[in-house]
C-alpha cells in the first residue's frame, strides 16, 4: 500500500484485519476507540514504507540536516493530518462511510498529544509540517513526556487541572527505536588527570546515569513522498544486574537511578513564558539535549572520518534556551570524546548551533543558579565556566569593555548562569519570531550582544500551516477558495492574493459569510455540548483563545465587557450588535493572579448569560481546556480575532495568523506580528488601538504612569473597577477579586496596571464600538474578513521555514522518490 495506489478496497481490509488481530473482534462489536486504533495503524502501514524510503534517501544522499531541539511540540491529533497530508482523506473517508462509521467520531478518540504549552510548542510543530513538506532534511527533537499539558476543567468557575494520560491505550503512530539508545550522566564529581601527552583528562565519577531510548514519530509532508521523524526522548533506568555491587552497598543506588528514569520524563512543565528553577527541569533538559547531542555525533561518524565537516551536515537548532545546553554538551564530546583542542571545539560548535529568541520578559529568562547547576552536571558546569572565561577575556582585548562593565554582559554573574547570553555567544544565528521583537532585542535588551555580534541578529516572522488550521479545519473554507484560485494556496499561500478579485462580488461576499455562519454553527453546538451555554450563531463571534496570562490582557476583554453590560442596564435603549464573548486559556497551575482572572470571566458569564433583561445582547463563554483540537473548530467561527497584548510584550503570536486566515478581522495592538498582519491586510481592514510599543517602552522607563488619575476621570472605569469589589459579581464573597482591583490600582509593592490596562481602556472602547458598526454594514464586513483571508499569504509557516532553511540552516531539500 502507498499513498498513490491506495484503494477503498484494500483499506478497508487492512481495517478489519487489524481489528481482528488486536481485539479479536469484528468491527460490529469493536468500540470506536478501537476502531480509531485499527485506522490508525492501517495508516500507519502505508507511511512506513514512505518512512524508510525517506530514511534511505537521506543516508544515500546525505544531506545536511536540521535537528530542531525543542522542549516541547504541541503536535495535535495526528491521524487526520496524515490522511490529508497523504492525501487518502477522500478513500479513508468512502471506507467509513461504506461501514457507516463516522470519520469525524474516529478522529474524536484519538488523545490530543499535548506536549507543549502554547504558542512555543505549537510553532515547532507548524515548522515541522512545512519542513516534511518542502523536502528539507529535518528531525524534531524532544522528550516523551508520560503526561502532556494538564486537562483544564472549570469546577465552580474555577480551572481545576487533571492529568493528561495521552498514553493511556498507548501511540498507534510511534516506534520505539531500542538500538538508538545512550547513556545520560547526572550528578557526581569531576576528576583531572593530566595524559603522557600534556593534556588534561576529564573523568566523570560517580554520577547517576539514565538511559535514553528514543521512540519515533512519522512527520508526512503533504503530497509528496517526504516523511520526517520527531524523536522523542524516553528515560529507563540502566539495568546491570550486577550481584556484586549489592555486596558493595550499592543497592540504594540502584534504586536511585531508577527513580531518576522514572521522574525525568514524568510531565510537562506547565508554564508558559515564565520561567521557574526547578531542578527537574534541569534535568529534563540536559537529559534530551544529551542523548540528541551524542546520537547524532555518533551517526555521524558512522559516515565520516573527519570531525570538521561537521557544520556542513548538521545544524542543531535551539527553540529558546530550554535546549541551549547543547553547545556546552556537543563542546563536551568533542573535547572530551574527540579529543579536539578548545579552539577547534569552539570553532565547530559556534558553525553549528542557531538559537531562537522567544521572549523579552525578563520574569521568562532561563538563569540557573551556579550551585545547582554545578552540583547536577559538573563537567558541563566545567565549559561554562571556561566559555564564560574566555567571553570576557574576548571582550576585554577585542571590545576595550571595562572591567567594571563586564557584569552586564556575563555568562555567569551574581550566582547565576544567564541561558540567554550563552546561547547567543555560542550560536552562528541569533533570531527574533517577528520583526518587531527583533527590533526589541536589538535596541533594547540584548543591545550589548548586538554590537558585539551586529550579524549574528536576524528576523524570522513565525508562520503557521494552513494544512492543518484551513485545509484540515474548515474544509467548507477551502472549497470556496479552491474553486476559484485553484488548490496551489496549499504548498503556496501567498496565492491567496488571488481571492482579491471576489471581494466586491456580491455572490462570492454571501457565500463567505455562509460559510462563515456554518463554523459559527458548528462551534456553537460544541459549546452546547461542552459548556452546556446556548449562543446565538448570528451574534458577532468575539474571540480571545490563548495562554491565560497578564500580558495578553484577556483581563481587559472581560472588563469591557462588564462596561458593555453596564451599558445596556443603564439605557433601556442601548444600541449593539448582539455579541458572543468567546475565551479559552489555561493558566499555569501556580498562577494565581491568571486563575482568579479565569473565575471573574466565569463570574461575569454567571451574571450575565442568566439575566433575561439585557434580550442576550451579550454571552460570555469560557470554553473549558483550550487545545489544539479544539482550536480547530474555533478559529474557523471567529468574526473578531482579539489580539490584544500590551505593545512590546507579545514577541510574535500566531493564533492571530490562524485567525486571520480563516476570514477573522483582528482588534489588536501594534504588537508583535499584528504589525506585519496589518501590514499586509491594511489598517483599514484591522481595529488597532492602544499605545505603541515605544510609548509602552518609555512609560516603563520613567513610570510616569498613574492609574488613579483614570480612575478620577473616567466614570466608566470607577464603575467597573467599584464592582470587583462591592459584590457584583461575587455577592457570597465580595473580596474575591479585590486583589485584581489593587494591582490594578495601587500595585501593593509593584508598579500598578503594569500592563497599561487602564491606560489602553479608552481606546479599546473604541475600537470595539467601531466594530460593532462595521458589522452592522453585511457588505463591508463580508469584504474585510475576505480580504483578511486573502492577504494571510505571508504567514504561512512554509514562508518561515524557507527563510530559515536558506538564511539560517543552509539546507538542501531533498525530495524523496519512490519509482513504482
Ligand atoms: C496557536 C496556538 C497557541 C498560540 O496562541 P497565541 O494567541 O499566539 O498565544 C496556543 N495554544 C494553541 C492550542 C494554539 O493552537
Amino acid at each position: 500500500m502507498t499513498r498513490w495506489d491506495l484503494t477503498a478496497e484494500e483499506f478497508k481490509e487492512a481495517v478489519l484485519e487489524n481489528i481482528k488481530n488486536q481485539f479479536r473482534r469484528t468491527i460490529d462489536q469493536a468500540t470506536k476507540e478501537q476502531i480509531f486504533q485499527a485506522v490508525a495503524l492501517a495508516v500507519k502501514d502505508i507511511i512506513v514504507d514512505e518512512w524508510i524510503e525517506t530514511h534511505k534517501t537521506y543516508e544515500t544522499k546525505d544531506p545536511k540536516t536540521v535537528y530542531y531541539l525543542s522542549m516541547e511540540f504541541l503536535m495535535g491529533r495526528a491521524l487526520g493530518n496524515s490522511i490529508l497530508n497523504l492525501r487518502v482523506y477522500d478513500v479513508v473517508k468512502e471506507v467509513m462511510d461504506a461501514l457507516d462509521i463516522d470519520l469525524n467520531i474516529i478522529e474524536d478518540q484519538e488523545p490530543d498529544p499535548g506536549l507543549g504549552n502554547g504558542g512555543l510548542g505549537r510553532l515547532a510543530a507548524c515548522f515541522l509540517d512545512s519542513l516534511a513538506t518542502l523536502d528539507y532534511p529535518a528531525y524534531g527533537c524532544g522528550i516523551r513526556y508520560r503526561y502532556g499539558i494538564f486537562e483544564q476543567q472549570i469546577v465552580d468557575g474555577y480551572q481545576v487541572e487533571r492529568p493528561d494520560e495521552w498514553l493511556k491505550n498507548g501511540n498507534p503512530f510511534e516506534i520505539k527505536r531500542e538500538e538508538y539508545g545512550v547513556e545520560v550522566k547526572f550528578l557526581g564529581s569531576v576528576r583531572v588527570v593530566k595524559e603522557p601527552n600534556g593534556r588534561d583528562k576529564f573523568i566523570h565519577e560517580n554520577y547517576q546515569s539514565v538511559r535514553a531510548v528514543p521512540y519515533d514519530i512519522p512527520i508526512v509532508g503533504y503530497n509528496n513522498y517526504t516523511v520526517n521523524t520527531l524523536r522523542l526522548w524516553d528515560a529507563e533506568a540502566i539495568r546491570k544486574f550486577d550481584l556484586e555491587s549489592f555486596d558493595r552497598g550499592e543497592y540504594h543506588k540502584a534504586v536511585e537511578q531508577e527513580n531518576l528514569a522514572k521522574t525525568i520524563v514524568e510531565v510537562l512543565y506547565p508554564n508558559d513564558n515564565h520561567y521557574q528553577g526547578k531542578e527537574l527541569r534541569l534535568k529534563q533538559q540536559y537529559f534530551f539535549v544529551s542523548a540528541t547531542v551524542q546520537q547524532v555525533l555518533r551517526k555521524f561518524k558512522q559516515k565520516h572520518t573527519h570531525i570538521g565537516l561537521l557544520p556542513e551536515k548538521v545544524v542543531f537548532h535551539i527553540n529558546d534556551t530550554h535546549p541551549s545546553l547543547a553547545i556546552p554538551e556537543l563542546m563536551r564530546l568533542l573535547l572530551d570524546e574527540e579529543g579536539l583542542e578548545w579552539d577547534e571545539a569552539w570553532a565547530l560548535t559556534t558553525k553549528t548551533c542557531a538559537y531562537t529568541n522567544h521572549t523579552i520578559m525578563s520574569e521568562a529568562l532561563e538563569k540557573w543558579p551556579v550551585e545547582l547547576f554545578s552540583r547536577l552536571l559538573p563537567r558541563i558546569y566545567m565549559i561554562v565556566e571556561e566559555i564564560n572565561r574566555r567571553f570576557n577575556h574576548f571582550l576585554i582585548k577585542d571590545y576595550m569593555v571595562k572591567k567594571e562593565h563586564l557584569h552586564r554582559m556575563a555568562i555567569i554573574a551574581d550566582g547565576d548562569i544567564r541561558m540567554a547570553y550563552m546561547s547567543i555567544v555560542g550560536s552562528y544565528s541569533v533570531n527574533g519570531v517577528a520583526r518587531l521583537h527583533t527590533e526589541i532585542i536589538k535596541q533594547e535588551v540584548l543591545k550589548d550582544f548586538y554590537q558585539v555580534y551586529p550579524n549574528k541578529f536576524n528576523s524570522k516572522t513565525n508562520g503557521i500551516t494552513q494544512r492543518r488550521f484551513l485545509l484540515l479545519a474548515n474544509p467548507a473554507l477551502a472549497t470556496f477558495i479552491t474553486e476559484r484560485i485553484g488548490s496551489g494556496w496549499v504548498t503556496d499561500l501567498p496565492q491567496l492574493k488571488g481571492l482579491e478579485t471576489y471581494v466586491d462580488r456580491e455572490e462570492d461576499q454571501k457565500l463567505f459569510m455562509a460559510i462563515k455562519q456554518h463554523n459559527k454553527e458548528r462551534l456553537a453546538d460544541y459549546i452546547k455540548e461542552h459548556e452546556g451555554i446556548n449562543v446565538d450563531p448570528h451574534s458577532i463571534f468575539d474571540i480571545q483563545v490563548k495562554r491565560l496570562h497578564e500580558y495578553k490582557r484577556q483581563l481587559m476583554n472581560i472588563l469591557h465587557v462588564m462596561y458593555l453590560y453596564n451599558q445596556l442596564k443603564e439605557h433601556s435603549d442601548y444600541d449593539m450588535v448582539p455579541r458572543t464573548f468567546i475565551f479559552g486559556a489555561k493558566a499555569a497551575p501556580g498562577y494565581r493572579r491568571a486563575k482568579l482572572i479565569i473565575k471573574l470571566i466565569n463570574s461575569v458569564a454567571d451574571v450575565i448569560n442568566n439575566d433575561p433583561n439585557i434580550h442576550h445582547k451579550i454571552k460570555v463563554v469560557f470554553i473549558e481546556n483550550y487545545c489544539v483540537s479544539n482550536a480547530q473548530i474555533i478559529f474557523s467561527a471567529a468574526d473578531v480575532s482579539e489580539q490584544i497584548s500590551t505593545a512590546s510584550k507579545e514577541a510574535s503570536g500566531t493564533g492571530n495568523m490562524k485567525f486571520m486566515l480563516n476570514g477573522a478581522v483582528t482588534l489588536g495592538t501594534m504588537d508583535g506580528a499584528n504589525i506585519e498582519i496589518v501590514e499586509e491586510v491594511g489598517e483599514e481592514n484591522s481595529f488597532i488601538f492602544g499605545m505603541s510599543s515605544q510609548e509602552v517602552i518609555r512609560f516603563q522607563h520613567t513610570g510616569a504612569y498613574n492609574p488613579w488619575d483614570i480612575y478620577n476621570k473616567n466614570k466608566d472605569i470607577r464603575k467597573v473597577l467599584i464592582q470587583l469589589i462591592n459584590g457584583y459579581y461575587m455577592p457570597d464573597d465580595p473580596d474575591l477579586f479585590r486583589e485584581i482591583y489593587d494591582a490594578l490600582l495601587d500595585g501593593e509593592g509593584q508598579p500598578p496596571d503594569p500592563y497599561y490596562i487602564l491606560k489602553d481602556f479608552e481606546s479599546y472602547k473604541e475600537a470595539q464600538k467601531k466594530v460593532d458598526e462595521a458589522y452592522r454594514d453585511k457588505k463591508r464586513w463580508a469584504k474585510m474578513a475576505m480580504l483578511n483571508t486573502a492577504n494571510s499569504g505571508k504567514f504561512s509557516s512554509d514562508r518561515t521555514i524557507e527563510q530559515y532553511a536558506t538564511e539560517i540552516w543552509g539546507l538542501q531539500k531533498t525530495p524523496v522518490d519512490i519509482r513504482k
